[in-house]
């Protein structure tokens, strides 16, 4: 992706800037640094209609009172649209107008060859050089692809989409385009832990294991642009099982506290990063290190 194509994805979702500092920051390369050795671990098979069913359930179980609509237009009707051939403002706004709200969970679930943690919402990206265009449109969604490798952990994958969704509905409230991954991240561990331990520690060694693929992708010290989809990983990987962290060891007040303020980020009421620096969270504080390698010792699977 060049530098223009990066900057129109960043009007259209209302992201503000990149953290370039991030390649230099020594607390991000001692993150970098512990992973080494992680596996991949599989889990048994389920029916894809319990996937949805269980995701749903741990969903409500977290944030029973948020509204869950999203903007929605089949990829039948975006192609029909398409074939009218209008003038690009004209596009969008046809797109605006025959958009309809629906509950994430009613989305439709489309299967591309992939493992249970491959998984993404599909929305739809909309290519000029005109920011004021692209400022109108709004964020329409078309369905969640999940990997066809159905188990239990397709259920972490979906919970982790359904988030992204309900994040990327409101633009603006992510602003640092490296912290997209980090709620998605956050929330399929606690998925996870509502499944059991055993899962928890399933889901982060996983994790763990996509995390070193990525670092093995990127080159140190240089951050260009078509390294950036996987420092995003990294960045708000390491981020978010810091956050985890400091959730799964807090009081029920705290862990109260945390959920009540992902789900004022979620209504498009609270901005990320204001939430992270309430919590220090971020890579000048040092605990992120010793965090991480608690979680590597304490909270992966052992052969
Ligand atoms: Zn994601």
């Amino acid at each position: 992706m060049n530098q223009i194509e990066k900057k129109l994805k960043f009007a259209l979702y209302g992201y503000q800037y990149i953290d370039y500092s991030i390649a230099e920051n020594l607390n991000f390369q001692r993150c970098l640094q512990l992973l080494s050795n992680h596996r991949r671990y599989k889990t048994e098979p389920i029916a894809q209609s319990e996937v949805i069913r269980i995701s749903e359930k741990i969903f409500y179980d977290y944030f029973p009172n948020l509204n869950r609509e999203v903007l929605h237009l089949p990829v039948e009707e975006i192609n029909a649209i398409c074939k009218t051939l209008p003038e690009l403002d004209q596009f969008i706004a046809l797109l605006n107008q025959e958009a309809r709200y629906m509950d994430i969970y009613q989305l439709p679930i489309v299967y591309s060859e992939g493992l249970s943690m491959d998984g993404k919402i599909n929305k739809l990206l909309i290519d000029t050089p005109h920011i004021e265009i692209l400022n109108q449109a709004r964020v329409i969604f078309s369905s969640i692809e999940l990997g066809t490798k159905i188990d239990y952990l397709s259920v972490i994958t979906h919970v982790h989409e359904v988030i992204h969704g309900l994040l990327e509905r409101n633009k603006g409230s992510v602003k640092n385009y490296l912290n997209t991954e980090l709620l998605s991240n956050f929330m399929e561990k606690a998925a996870a832990l509502s499944m059991g331990e055993d899962w928890l520690k399933l889901a982060i060694s996983n994790r763990l294991f996509d995390l070193e693929e990525k670092k093995n992708k990127i080159e140190f010290g240089s951050l260009t642009l078509d390294e950036i989809e996987s420092y995003q990983y990294l960045y708000s990987g390491f981020l978010a099982e810091f956050l985890f962290d400091i959730y799964q060891k807090g009081s029920l007040f705290l862990q109260k506290q945390i959920i009540r303020e992902i789900s004022k980020i979620l209504k498009g009421d609270l901005i990320l990063e204001d939430f992270l620096e309430s919590k220090e969270i971020s890579y000048y504080n040092d605990d992120i290190v010793k965090c991480l390698k608690k979680t590597i010792e304490e909270k992966t699977i052992k052969l």
